[in-house]
This record gives C-alpha cells, structure tokens and sequence, in this order.
C-alpha cells in the first residue's frame, strides 16, 4: 500500500477563501481586521516566519503590525505591550512570538493577552474555555489538524485517535478539539510504553514530538490515518517530520508531509482567526448583528 498524501496547500486555500469573504464583509463595514505580532528575539528563523506571517496578511487584506521589542526585552516590557495591545481596538488579533529572551517566561506572559484576541489559543484561559466547551480560539497548530482531517473526509465521530505528544500548543487542545467532534481520543507522552500499543489501536495517530522518525510501521495500524506535526530541522539543514514516512507510507492509507503539511495551514487560521475575532469585536460593539460564529469557529 502507499498512502494517499494529505497535502496541506488544498485545505489553505479553502481556507483563505473563507478569509476573503470575511474581510469582504467586514469592508463593507469600514473595519480592517488588525493583527499585532509581538517580537523579541534577533533569531533569523523567527523574523522570516513573522515575515511571511506579514506578508499572507497583506495579500489578506489584514492589517498586521509587527512589534519587535529586541532581544533585551524585560518580561515587564513585554507584559505592557501584551495589555495594550489587547485594549487597543484596532487590534483585534494578538500573536507573542517564541523565543523569548534569556530568563522571560511566556507563562507569566501569556495571561495579559485577552481570549477574545488570542488567536493563537496561548493563554491558559483559552485552553481551559475549549475544556469546558465555552467560545475560545485554540492554537492554530492543532486546529489544522482538525481541518487537515475534516477537509479530506477522513471520519472523526465515533472514530478512536491516538495523539503523540501533551503539549500545550498540540496534544492538549486537539484533545478537546477531537471530543467535541466525538471522537474516542488517546493520549500519549514520553511515559507511554510500549507507545505502538496506543497507536495501533488508533483509525488515526497524530504525532507531535518533535523526534524525528519516532513513528515507523510498526506503530501504525494497517489502514491507518497519519498526520504528522513534526517539524525538525536535521544538521544538514533538512526539514523532517517525527514519523518515518518512507516506512508509514506502506501501511498507512493517508500521510501528512513534512514539509507541505500541517505547517502549510496554520498562518491561514491565524489570519481567519484574527477576522472572525474582528467580526465578534464589531458585534459587541454593535456595528454587526451576532452571529454566533466564534463559536463554531473556535
Ligand atoms: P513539546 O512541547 O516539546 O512536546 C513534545 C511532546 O512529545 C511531549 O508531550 C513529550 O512527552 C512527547 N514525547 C517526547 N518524546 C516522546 C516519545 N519518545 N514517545 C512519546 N511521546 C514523546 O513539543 P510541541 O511544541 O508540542 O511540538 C511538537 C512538534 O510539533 C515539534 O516538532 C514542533 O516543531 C512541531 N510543531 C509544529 C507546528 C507547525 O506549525 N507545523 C507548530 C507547533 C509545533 P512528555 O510530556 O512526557 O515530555
């Protein structure tokens, strides 16, 4: 068997027609869609991606600001940049970028960004809102898991999936993500042995480690969906997922790749994300009628 490839660029582009349409819209209401991107790092590899961030919002029509605080910034800096930010009312979408400088926890930092801009589900809040099934943005990462699948037709209700990694940023909202679709989720760490139990008994494995090739053929069911989150950078400059796709490609019937994945999809949401927060702003302040879309959204 090789698996069918789960590309991501298809599910961008549906997905940046939808962002059309919502800019549209809210143009016709006089409201830009605002992004702020917080920087503080002189790491070549963040600046491009913040770039390229920059870039997708201006082809977008999504006003994006880049806010490059340096790598000396303090947490208190960074900390009232974040609350200005979300006071601000042209800002609607509010992104702090990793790395941080030397002794500055994102922890400490990430509860000043208000849910209704964190676009990128990094305050707690958010996360604990998706729990419990209340309006909130989750990470874009493993949305795009969720709209990998979706886009596809890969079946999620009803279906067990096994999901490689507790972050955070990944394994912990999928796993809401998932639920809330009904799924019968699993998942797993770096205590989980052996871990091809879990993922064997799985119609759909996730893996996000970042260990490049963790996931081989045997830990994969015959039929099985993978989607790789992994991106690993090699000492030869090569980008690598964390599943050995040469093997998985035999018994898996579809497979994510590194590069051309997951990755592909996220500044999508993240600019999709920042319009549905502008259209839930203009509804609170009464410019738009409601429409319940941050809801479905999420
Ligand atoms: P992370 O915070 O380091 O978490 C890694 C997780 O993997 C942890 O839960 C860890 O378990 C688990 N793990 C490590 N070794 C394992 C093993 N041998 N067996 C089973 N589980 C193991 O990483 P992350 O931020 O979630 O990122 C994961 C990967 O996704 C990375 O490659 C990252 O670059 C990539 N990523 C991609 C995107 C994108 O846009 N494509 C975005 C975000 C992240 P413990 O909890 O027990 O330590």
């Amino acid at each position: 068997m090789t698996a069918a490839s789960l590309s991501g660029a298809p599910v961008a582009k549906v997905l940046r027609a939808e962002l059309e349409d919502r800019v549209s819209e809210l143009a016709a209401k006089g409201i830009v869609p605002g992004l702020a991107v917080v920087v503080a790092t002189d790491n070549e590899s963040t600046h491009w991606y913040v770039r390229s961030i920059a870039k997708a919002a201006a082809k977008a029509g999504v006003d994006c600001r880049i806010i490059d605080l340096g790598p000396s910034a303090s947490s208190a800096q960074l900390k009232t940049m974040l609350t200005e930010l979300s006071e601000d009312r042209q800002t609607h979408g509010i992104i702090l970028q990793t790395p941080l400088p030397d002794g500055v926890q994102v922890d400490e930092l990430v509860p000043n960004i208000e849910t209704g801009k964190d676009i990128d589900g990094a305050n707690p809040l958010s996360l604990g809102r998706l729990a419990v099934g209340l309006p909130a943005f989750a990470p874009a990462t493993a949305r795009a898991v969720v709209e990998m699948l979706v886009h596809y037709g890969v079946p999620i209700d009803g279906r067990h999936v096994t999901v490689v990694g507790r972050s955070a940023v990944v394994g912990k909202p999928l796993l809401h993500l998932l639920l809330e679709r009904n799924a019968s989720v699993t998942i797993c760490h770096s205590r989980s042995r052996p871990l091809e139990d879990y993922t064997r008994a799985a119609g759909v494995v996730v893996v996000a480690t970042g260990r490049p090739g963790l996931v081989t053929d045997r830990h994969v069911a015959p039929g099985a969906v993978v989607v790789d989150v992994g991106t690993n950078v090699l000492e030869d400059g090569a980008l690598v997922g964390d599943v050995d796709a040469r093997s998985v490609e035999q018994v898996a019937s579809a497979l994510s790749p590194v590069p051309g994945g997951v990755g592909t999809i996220t500044t999508a949401l993240l600019l999709l994300h920042t319009a549905v927060a502008a259209r839930a702003a203009a509804e609170t302040e009464g410019v738009l009628v409601s429409s319940g879309i941050v809801r479905s959204l999420g």
